[in-house]
């Protein structure tokens, strides 16, 4: 029989703090360790706050006689004590769940249908969707949010990501600050002017690119959308969206700095643009300039 592996006391309320369940961890050793005495409490976020000590994967292969003892109780609140100090007061709590949209599909939900052919039943019919392999894995579809009323802007990404899965809106986090940045920079007030959304409802697992099936199945929900939100312009954002909304299989750097046209269900030509997506943008910054460009080149049509 293989000896219990060892968690260090700080390693286990990390991960305790982490969610991870209580009868998981049990089956480890916990080895009881001295907090550092007057230990300066970081900044959460800082590079130091973000490196916590004790969490080396070699730790854990050591291993020792299972204990319960008193010392390891005290060891394991002086690491969470410790934990807490090195996050800070405010980002010490356990991380709230995300508030649940209301129109999130419940096995008790006995609502009524919206209105046929209205905005509201396509995102009835999105949260509800079960027509590709993603809906499997999804906390929440992500349908859009953002002025319905012929918005100057449609902005289109490629699919939700993490924290829009969990929160049911896309443009979670520091991607959406950029890219609300770089909208208002552009004469564009995300609040009012601009609806955002994806090509693709549901976070792919890993947020891995959607596939073509998936881009295509879920296409039929966009089309919807656009016909639905009969935008001024639409702004594709990455190489997904970007071959989607112009129908070309082509890579970025060719669809960018033309001037598409999507043809609506109603026959109407929309003109789009392509760029980088954001998310990109965070990590590759030197192509500011060039998505400073397209977003030029997308709020002067129009202007002659
Ligand atoms: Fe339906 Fe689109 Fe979600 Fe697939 S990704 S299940 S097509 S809403």
């Amino acid at each position: 029989m293989p000896e219990a592996p060892e968690l260090g006391s700080l390693q286990l309320a990390w991960l305790e703090e982490l969610g991870l369940d209580r009868r998981l961890l049990s089956r480890y050793t916990v080895r009881t360790e001295t907090a550092p005495a007057q230990e300066t409490p970081k900044q959460a976020g800082s590079p130091e706050a973000a490196h916590i000590p004790g969490v080396a994967a070699g730790d854990a292969a050591s291993s020792a006689p299972a204990a319960d003892s008193a010392s390891t109780r005290d060891g394991v609140a002086a690491a969470r004590g410790l934990l807490r100090s090195l996050l800070g007061k405010k980002d010490a709590a356990p991380l709230p769940l995300p508030a649940v949209p209301e129109d999130r599909p419940s096995a008790k939900t006995t609502e009524a249908a919206p209105e046929p052919g209205t905005l509201d039943a396509l995102r009835h019919a999105v949260l509800h969707c079960q027509a590709c392999a993603l809906h499997q894995d999804r906390g929440t579809g992500v349908f859009g949010e953002g002025n319905t009323q012929s918005p100057a802007w449609l902005v289109i990404g490629e699919a939700p990501g993490t924290m829009d899965d969990r929160v049911g809106a896309p443009f979670q986090g520091r991607s959406g600050e950029l890219l609300r940045a770089m909208l208002k920079a552009a004469g564009a007030d995300a609040s009012a002017d601009v609806f955002f959304t994806n090509v693709v409802k549901c976070r792919p697992i890993a947020n891995r690119p959607p596939v073509a099936e998936e881009v295509a199945q879920c296409g039929l929900h966009l089309r919807s959308q656009v016909a639905l939100l009969q935008p001024g312009r639409i702004l594709a954002l990455g190489r997904v969206a970007a071959a989607a909304l112009t129908g070309q299989d082509a890579d970025l750097e060719s669809l960018r700095g033309k001037v598409w046209q999507y043809e609506c269900v109603s026959g109407r030509r929309i003109p789009v643009i392509a760029t980088y997506h954001p998310g990109w943008l965070l990590t590759h910054p030197y192509h500011k300039a060039g998505a400073w460009q397209d977003l030029r080149l997308a709020r002067d049509l129009g202007k002659d």
